[in-house]
């Protein structure tokens, strides 16, 4: 970081998740001098979601993105069940339409698509340097200028800086940019994975090759608690 330390920059762009690859590859490609900073080891290290992606904002910005992002299936089947602890009643939704290139979603996993977007991001010029944290935004006044970070002399400057550290924003609470997180607005989410052969799951969800199904859940798959619970289909998960 020392190196950087009096280096000014056009764009600092705090966080390589989606929000934080998006906006630094678009502005990479625009030519400006962008620094993105992520805490984890690498872009994804830490990040979980299902995971969905919907296909049409990323083909806005990498059109090409089916040729070598990391995806595991196109889905063609949505099933919403609602449970007791003996039944269920459920909706499936299956359309050919979904199953036609270029398709619409995708299932993923978070640690290798994020890489693969962060690799996008450096193509395109942007720097990143990761295993550092951003601890808080540097303000003239009112006007945030730069950020500082976890390591010696990490202060580092811009005329812009995006805040894209996750919807549990610290730097955003620190700057009084939003309030406290109440504990009733937070739901906890857990994520297992069951690896099993393809061609088992092809059979347990009438799929083909990279066909793939999501099911939301409701009622007792909570035990009681507000929520749903989510099931989605990997290649070999
Ligand atoms: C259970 C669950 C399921 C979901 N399923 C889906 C789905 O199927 N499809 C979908 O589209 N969305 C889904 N979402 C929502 C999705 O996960 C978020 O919308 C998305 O992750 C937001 O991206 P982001 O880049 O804003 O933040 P994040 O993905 O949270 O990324 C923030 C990044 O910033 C880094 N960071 C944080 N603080 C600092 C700091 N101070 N300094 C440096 N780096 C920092 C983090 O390490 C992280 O890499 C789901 C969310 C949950 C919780």
């Amino acid at each position: 970081m020392a190196r950087h330390a009096k280096e000014k920059f056009d764009a600092i762009v705090v966080g390589a998740g989606p929000s934080g690859n998006a906006a630094a590859y678009t502005m990479a490609q625009a030519g400006l001098k962008v620094l993105q900073i992520e805490r984890g080891e690498y872009p994804g290290s830490k990040n979980v979601q299902g995971a969905i992606l919907y296909a049409d904002a990323l083909e806005r910005i990498i059109p090409d993105f089916r040729d070598d992002a990391p995806l595991e299936r196109h889905v063609i089947e949505q099933r919403v069940w609602v449970l007791d602890d003996a039944s269920f009643v459920g909706t499936h939704f299956r359309s050919d339409d979904y199953n036609k290139p270029p398709y619409n979603r995708y299932t993923i996993i978070r640690a290798q698509f994020d890489k693969w977007f962060s690799s996008k991001v450096r193509e395109a010029g942007a720097l990143l340097i990761c295993e550092t944290t951003v601890e808080e935004l540097l303000l003239d006044g009112e006007r945030v200028v730069g950020v500082r970070c976890d390591r010696i002399g990490g202060e580092v400057y811009a005329d812009v800086v995006v805040v894209a550290d996750g919807v549990n924003s610290t730097l955003a609470r620190k700057a009084g940019l939003h309030g406290e997180i109440q504990a009733s607005n937070v739901a906890l989410a857990v994520k297992e994975i069951l690896f099993m052969p393809e061609e088992v799951i092809q059979q347990r969800f009438n799929v083909k090759d990279e066909e793939g199904v999501v099911i939301e859940m409701m009622g007792s798959v909570t035990e009681g608690m507000v929520g749903t619970g989510f099931l989605y289909t990997n290649r070999d998960s």
